[in-house]
């Protein structure tokens, strides 16, 4: 363990074989040959610990993870084949039927229908809370209440919550505290430092940074992991060796991405907020955010994303979209290539008129994953869309 971020996210590594390669080779096998009987019976008893099978584990996966634990100060963690994956390991290893969950509102797409559709299927019940509602909690915990489930800032509300506010909460109510950190990063931000049990990735996003592969990871205590692992290996959302190869790589520079991100984001936010055709921009490092003193506090940057509504709603926004040259309109967010999106009829598409109401997404609502391409170039491609628009 060094000093810095940077220096832990390049120079932790784990494996290096007898052919003393200095980048980490990749492990692609599903399953490791035992010296002997006698071993494979000690490595299924769990008397001795070792590779089995790359559904149970794989070096690069451990690698991976092991390194993505040192980043966010928790003590163990389970790598998964998406952020959904991990999503559904981190609320499901813990929820039994006829227990309760407290989320925030605003979530990313799928992780709102697990908690609505999937779970009332299975007794599992939930309560959704606006931001201001954290300060009466009270009145909304039950006694069957088991976790609290957050993102901050959220996708693509950008709302943020105050984590050691919630760690409070958790503590004194005996619930687990699960924080989903995809927007921040472990650059940006620890939950677990503030008090967070579970933490929550897609590994997808700003992790990988580039576009190419999924990924997820559940971190966190080593007791709480010790469940989440019991249930990953035996319903099998095992990430693939080679992706955990790629996403070790990855975090070697995450650090150097997030500054950028950050860097563009802010100058995009402020002159966004200038221009006379929008209507209205937010960003948590703005100080028009309703949380920009607690964003200031909680995160070191504001983050990649944004979001903001031109003059003229849906239509406006539609067109704006389609005359776009150079950003790309895709799904995805934390690319090196900016990103833009409408997550009314994409992203979000799944919630109801008036669901999508309380969560701040309005027919002319445009997110923006910014990337790391010259703020200029940026720029310019943004302008001569909300011209033509
Ligand atoms: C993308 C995303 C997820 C899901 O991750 P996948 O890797 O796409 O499965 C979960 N939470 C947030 C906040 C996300 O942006």
């Amino acid at each position: 363990m060094y000093e810095h971020f940077e220096t832990n996210a390049i120079r932790t590594q784990t494996l290096r074989s007898e052919q003393r390669e200095h980048a980490v080779p990749i492990f692609a096998t599903s399953s490791f040959v035992f010296e002997d009987a006698e071993q494979a019976r000690a490595l299924f008893a769990s008397e001795i610990e070792g590779n089995i099978y790359s559904r149970f584990s794989n070096p690069n996966n451990d690698e991976f993870v092991q390194k993505l634990c040192l980043l966010e100060h928790t003590e163990d963690g389970v790598a998964t084949a998406s952020g959904m994956a991990a999503m559904f390991l981190s609320m499901a290893s813990f929820l039994r039927a006829g227990d309760h969950l407290l989320a925030s509102r605003s979530l990313f797409g799928s992780t709102h229908q697990i908690i609505t559709q999937i779970f009332p299927r299975w007794g599992i019940s939930y309560t959704y809370l606006d931001n201001t509602d954290w300060n009466n909690y009270d009145q909304y915990i039950r006694p069957n209440t088991k976790m609290i489930f957050v993102e901050t800032p959220s996708n693509p509300g950008l709302e943020v919550l105050d984590i050691a506010q919630l760690a409070q909460i958790a503590k004194k109510h005996q619930l687990i505290l699960n924080v989903d950190n995809c927007f921040a990063t472990p650059y940006l931000q620890n939950p677990a430092l503030l008090g967070a049990d579970i933490v929550t990735h897609s590994a997808t996003k700003f992790i990988d940074g580039q576009g190419r592969v999924l990924g997820g990871a559940v971190l966190g205590k080593k007791h709480l992991i010790q469940e989440v692992r019991f249930m990953a290996r035996h319903t099998g959302p095992a990430m693939s060796p080679f992706n955990g190869w790629i996403l070790s790589k990855s975090l070697e520079t995450l650090a150097v991405r997030m500054e950028k991100h950050c860097q563009n984001a802010l100058i995009l936010a402020e002159r966004l907020a200038q221009h006379p055709e929008v209507l209205s921009v937010k960003y948590p490092f703005l100080s028009s955010h309703p949380q920009y003193e607690l964003a200031k506090k909680q995160m070191k940057l504001g983050g990649g994303l944004l979001t903001f509504e031109l003059k003229g709603g849906r239509e406006r926004a539609m067109c704006f979209l389609d005359n776009l040259r150079m950003l790309s309109l895709t799904s995805n967010l934390g690319d090196t290539r900016t990103i833009v999106t409408h997550p009314a009829t994409t992203t979000h598409s799944k919630l109801s008129a008036e669901e999508q109401a309380k969560v701040g997404i309005t027919q002319g609502l445009i997110r923006i994953s910014v990337g790391l391409e010259h703020i200029e170039d940026i720029w310019a491609d943004i302008l001569q869309a909300i011209e033509k628009s």
